[in-house]
């Protein structure tokens, strides 16, 4: 399961690509843990679901996860790591302040881990360019992340990266609103969530004012 709070629908192609990487961040609020095995289901998962590798790729993923499942752990542990890192590095944008060195390391290291190869597969009617992670190596499956993480850094102090403005909630977006004043993860979940909260506030001040 993913977490579709940052908004696809929302997003337009620049942020297709960036969104990848605050999904996987989002995914703290789910299920990629490193328990038994299934983190690296639910990180296949996530990737197949954020298209960030194909549908067969994903398959050979699992596979691999029942041929090398301690290789496989290890991969999920380094992609916990990796998703710390991006959160580190997604505040600090949202909040324009530098990054540091030992992060932008982290992020290298996973851009070298593995390796693989860009490909383009059928979608619908078009072409779409897709992540092929090396054969044998579970860590090619943190390049994609990596990636995406990348485009972000490139992109800077300038990317429209916020938090959600529920002080509750622990998710990113990437703002690509033509007004850039998006501030909820989702308006449906947090917007609301927090008017309700405003409109309660106001109304107790007008209670509790002297008349
Ligand atoms: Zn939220």
């Amino acid at each position: 399961m993913i977490n579709r709070a940052s908004g696809a629908k929302e997003q337009g192609p620049a942020g297709t690509q960036r969104r990848i990487a605050i999904d996987f961040a989002n995914t703290i609020a789910g299920p990629i843990r490193p328990t038994h095995g299934r983190g690296w289901e639910a990180l296949v998962g996530f990737l197949e679901e954020a298209a960030a590798v194909g549908p067969g790729e994903g398959a050979r993923l699992r596979a691999l996860g029942r041929e090398a499942p301690s290789r496989c752990a290890g991969a999920v542990i380094r992609a916990l790591e990796l998703r710390a890192v991006i959160r580190h590095i997604l505040d600090a944008i949202a909040q324009q302040r530098p990054l540091a060195a030992e992060w932008i390391e982290v992020v290298n290291r996973a851009l070298r881990a593995g390796g693989g190869t860009e490909q383009l597969v059928a979608a619908g009617s078009g072409w779409r360019a897709t992540f092929v992670p090396e054969r044998h190596d579970p860590l090619g499956a943190l390049a994609p992340l990596a990636r995406s993480a990348a485009e972000l850094i490139v992109e800077g102090p300038t990317a429209p990266v916020r938090r959600c403005a529920n002080p509750r909630c622990v998710l990113f977006f990437y703002d690509d609103s033509r007004s850039r004043r998006r501030r909820w993860c989702s308006m449906a979940v947090c917007g609301n969530r927090m008017k309700v909260a405003a409109h309660a506030r106001r109304r107790r001040g007008r209670l509790l004012r002297p008349n």
